[in-house]
């Protein structure tokens, strides 16, 4: 439910942006947070910082066309809402997927907004992306395609005004040729406008790591602070690309069992435990499907009909993307013992299956909080980019882990403090809101 002050705010986001359900729903699931807030801090509401905030500062709309192997001309269309920079330059990462349109880009601009918030670290938000189709697509061909995206995407940049980095369909190979036309185009080897660069061309260890360990991490301390842990625990992980075979990695060093990962074709079930050295070379080397991962593990088996969270589990952890777990699917889990669900992709659960985990008491740390430890990590990378230095994995592997540390403890006591006790989302929604908007009160009406 919204605060009945809110509603006229929702209604007009919704007016002025038709369609775009996606960013609809994000806005909501905020602002059904924020009724509290406005009855402790009115100097919020009275500067508009609600209508502000739900307003991205600039957006870019594009055309990227590229040509094909076979010297066809293709034409795609290329995003980036630069959504606020009242913490630190815009900073989010861009989408390569034929489903992106603006309202993906918006909802995952307004999301990172808030999550870059909670890091603690000065970046703002924002988030790109093409409707371009990387699947398929030979490497030169995604060279070109980066090529064209960045010959217009490289004006509005800078490691002080708007540094991308990756998200689903674009990694480092992506990320390496968007780098590579940056350079060429403004004569500049500026490391700290892109994130999630090669570790031999002044990359950050850890980052590919990031958001997977993160999630986990979130996950471990939402269980410690009911005194349990993740030794023994039975895991299911939905996706089976960088975020979920690095929460599968964590997993398995933590002392938990993942059983089940899953891609768009179906998922895998092998009560062994996933192999993460196979799932790894099938999905991130190979660039294979999750089928061919059942044919290299003989005690695995992949299905097709019915959904990944149909597999009982004690933790899941949906690493896919958004909208990917429903009301029905919560109630599976709930229905065969789920105790915990951290997010690693950005808004899977559907309001529906927040709701129903919320009401069973179930541990559930939202999107913008429990998978920050990525862009955390960037923000890192920026760090070391600007000392011309390059730090151990140990070391960066212990700040992410501080840093989700501190961004459980601040929404766990945020919840308190508002009257949520345990409600990780009230939490993440009001500390973050909070910090973008006391930072925008004192930076004046821009
Ligand atoms: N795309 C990632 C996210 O959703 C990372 C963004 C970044 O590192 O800038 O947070």
């Amino acid at each position: 439910m919204i605060d009945e002050k809110l509603e006229g705010i929702f209604a007009d986001v919704v007016r002025r942006n038709p369609g775009e359900l996606e960013f609809q729903q994000a806005v909501r699931e905020v602002l059904e947070s924020l009724g509290p807030v406005l009855v402790k801090d009115p100097e919020l509401a009275e500067h508009k910082v609600i209508e502000r905030i739900c307003e991205p500062e600039r957006q870019v709309i594009f055309r990227v066309p590229w040509q094909d192997d076979t010297g066809e001309i293709q034409i795609n269309r290329g995003f980036r809402v630069e959504f606020n920079s009242a913490l630190g330059p815009y900073k989010g990462g861009l989408r390569f997927h034929p489903s992106v349109h603006l309202g993906t880009v918006k909802f995952l601009g307004f999301e990172q907004t808030f999550k870059n918030a909670l890091t603690g670290m000065p970046i703002g938000g924002g988030k790109g992306g093409a409707d371009f189709d990387p699947k398929g697509r030979s490497d030169t061909e995604v060279m070109r395609f980066c090529q064209s995206f960045m010959t217009e995407l490289y004006r509005h940049l800078g490691e002080h005004t708007d540094v991308p980095a990756g998200d689903v369909g674009v990694g480092t190979r992506e990320i390496g040729y968007l780098f590579g036309q940056y350079k060429r185009i403004t004569n500049r080897y500026e490391s700290g406008v892109l994130t999630g660069k090669g570790i031999d061309w002044s990359g950050a260890l850890v980052r590919t790591e990031a958001t997977g360990y993160g999630t986990v991490f979130f996950a471990r301390k939402m269980l410690a602070a009911r005194g349990d842990s993740l030794d023994g625990k039975t895991c299911v992980v939905s996706g089976s690309g960088n975020v979920a075979v690095y929460a599968i990695e964590k997993v398995n060093q933590l002392g938990g069992r993942v059983v089940a990962c899953s891609d768009s074709d179906g998922y895998v079930v092998d009560e062994k435990g996933i192999d993460v050295e196979v799932l790894k070379a099938v999905k991130l080397d190979e660039r294979g499907r999750i089928a061919d991962y059942a044919d290299r593990c003989g005690t695995a088996r992949f299905h097709t009909k019915g959904s990944v969270w149909e597999v009982p589990c004690d933790v899941a952890l949906p690493c896919a993307t958004q909208n990917e777990l429903t009301g029905r699917d919560a109630a599976a889990l709930i229905r065969n013992g789920c105790i915990a669900v951290a997010e690693g992709a950005n808004m899977p659960t559907t309001p529906e299956g927040v709701r129903a985990f919320l009401d069973a008491g179930v541990l559930f740390g939202p999107g913008k909080a429990a998978n920050a430890g990525g862009v955390a990590t960037s923000a890192l990378e920026m760090q070391q980019n600007a000392s011309r230095d390059s730090w151990t994995f140990e070391h960066t592997e212990a700040r992410l882990a501080e840093i989700m540390a501190s961004i459980h403890d601040r929404c766990f006591a945020t919840a308190d403090e508002f009257g949520a006790p345990g409600n990780y989302v009230v939490g993440a929604n009001i500390a973050s809101f909070l910090k973008v908007g006391r930072a925008m009160v004192a930076l004046g009406l821009v």
